[in-house]
């Protein structure tokens, strides 16, 4: 029995998780950014969310509901900035005219 710690093999294995998750923060970062260039008018407050997004360890998820966004004037799309429908239910957010933002797309984030 080896039980020396860490092993050859569980040494290897951390090496490996520690890449994957440096690639995984690359990768995000790299979305982020095209996203920023792609919608170059998108909130910065919410960023382009439309409300707070839930934050998790290791990636944002839209939000559910909760209180949209305030930064923009209303009616403005958090996307590109510019106008959206006017939705059924007067408590959700309409679609973009212009990019389909349907209050449920971001910045990828962490
Ligand atoms: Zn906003
Ligand atoms: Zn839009």
């Amino acid at each position: 029995m080896n039980d020396e710690w860490p092993n050859e093999q569980d040494a290897a294995l951390m090496q490996q998780e520690w890449e994957a998750e440096q690639q995984a923060y690359a990768d995000i970062a790299r979305m982020a950014e095209e996203w920023q260039t792609r919608w170059p008018n998108h909130c910065r407050a919410c960023g382009g969310w439309g409300a707070s997004p839930i934050r998790h360890y290791h990636y944002m998820e839209p939000p559910d509901g909760g209180d949209p966004c305030e930064a923009l004037p209303e009616g403005r799309c958090y996307r590109c900035g510019c106008e959206l429908t006017q939705p059924d239910d007067p408590c959700e957010l309409g679609t973009c005219k212009t990019c389909g933002w349907r209050f449920d797309d971001g910045a990828p984030s962490w």
